[in-house]
C-alpha cells in the first residue's frame, strides 16, 4: 500500500471504475494509474476537432485534422459541421448569449478531506459570462458561469448517455463535480450550463441550465468515496493486476488490448 501513487479522482475515473456498468478495472488501472493512452472514439475526435478550431489546438497541444473521404478527399460531413459550429460558437452564439469566453480551460484541483493520498480534479471547458432570461428572468446577465461545451449527433435524442432531448435522464456527475470544485477553490457558487451543438443536418444548438443542488453534491461525494474504496480494495487485493472485464465495448480502444490475454474485440 505504501507504494501506491497519489491518485487524482476525476469524473472519468469514477465512471471507469463503475463495475455495475460493466467497466474493466484493469483498463482503468492502465489509463488512470499508469497514464497509458487509450484509443479515441469518433465522438472524442469530433470534440478534439472542435477544440482545435476554437483554441488552435487540443489541451495537450495536438492539432486535429478533419477526416477526409479516401476517394474524393472531401472533408467528412460531421467534421465539416463541427467546423461550422465552432465558428458559430465563437461569433454568433457568443454574441447572442453574451458570452465573453473569458476563461477557457480552467483546471481545478482540491484535496479530499479524510483521504490524504487522493485529490479531486476537474477540467472545465470554459468560465464565461452568459445571458439566461429563462432561468434568471429578474437578472438574466450572469457575469460568471461554468460552461461545458458538447458536440453531439442530435440535440433531440431522449435515450442513452447523450439524451440532450431529455437532460434530466442523464448522469450529470461531471457538472456536479465542476460546481463543487469551483465553489471549494473560488469560495463562490456559480450557475452551470451545457452549450450543446449538434452535427445533424439541422446544425442545432441548445443551452441547458444544470441546477446543482445539495443532494447532487451529496451523491457526487458518495461516488467519490466509493471509488476511493474500490481503488483501495484493488490495490490491497490485487496489487497492480486489477480484475478484468472483457467485452468489445471495453476492449476496443483499451491500451492493453494487444497484450491482454482476456481481450475480446468482437
Ligand atoms: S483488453 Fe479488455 S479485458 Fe483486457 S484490460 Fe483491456 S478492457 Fe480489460
Amino acid at each position: 500500500m505504501n507504494s501506491k501513487p497519489k491518485i487524482t479522482i476525476s469524473q472519468s475515473l469514477i465512471k471507469a471504475l463503475d463495475v455495475h456498468a460493466g467497466k474493466c478495472p484493469a483498463k482503468a488501472y492502465a489509463v488512470f494509474i499508469l497514464g497509458l493512452e487509450h484509443g479515441s472514439s469518433r465522438a472524442m475526435e469530433l470534440g478534439n476537432y472542435f477544440e482545435t478550431v476554437v483554441y488552435g489546438a487540443t489541451e495537450d497541444g495536438s492539432k486535429i485534422e478533419p477526416e477526409r473521404n479516401k476517394k474524393t478527399n472531401e472533408i467528412l460531413t460531421p467534421f465539416r459541421r463541427v467546423h461550422k459550429q465552432a465558428y458559430r460558437f465563437m461569433t454568433e452564439y457568443a454574441q447572442n448569449y453574451k458570452m465573453d469566453l473569458s476563461e477557457p480551460r480552467v483546471h481545478l484541483t482540491a484535496e479530499i478531506a479524510g483521504y490524504p493520498g487522493y485529490a479531486l480534479r476537474g477540467r472545465l471547458d470554459l468560465v464565461s459570462s452568459i445571458y439566461d432570461d429563462k432561468n434568471y428572468p429578474e437578472s438574466p446577465f450572469i457575469k460568471k458561469a461554468i460552461i461545458d461545451t458538447k458536440i453531439t449527433g442530435s440535440i433531440t435524442n431522449t435515450f442513452g448517455d447523450f439524451a440532450w432531448g431529455n437532460p434530466s435522464a442523464m448522469d450529470h456527475l461531471q457538472m456536479d463535480i465542476y460546481s463543487m470544485l469551483y465553489e471549494i477553490v473560488n469560495k463562490q457558487k456559480v450557475p452551470c450550463y451545457y452549450f450543446v451543438m449538434d452535427t445533424s443536418k439541422e446544425e442545432g444548438h441548445l443551452l441547458v441550465h444544470k441546477e446543482v443542488n445539495q443532494d447532487d453534491i451529496r451523491k457526487a461525494k458518495k461516488r467519490i468515496v466509493l471509488t476511493i474504496s474500490r481503488i483501495e480494495d484493488y490495490f490491497g487485493n490485487y496489487g497492480s493486476e486489477w480484475p478484468k472485464a472483457p467485452n468489445p465495448k471495453n476492449c476496443r480502444g483499451c491500451p492493453l488490448s494487444s497484450t491482454c490475454t482476456s481481450a475480446k474485440l468482437d
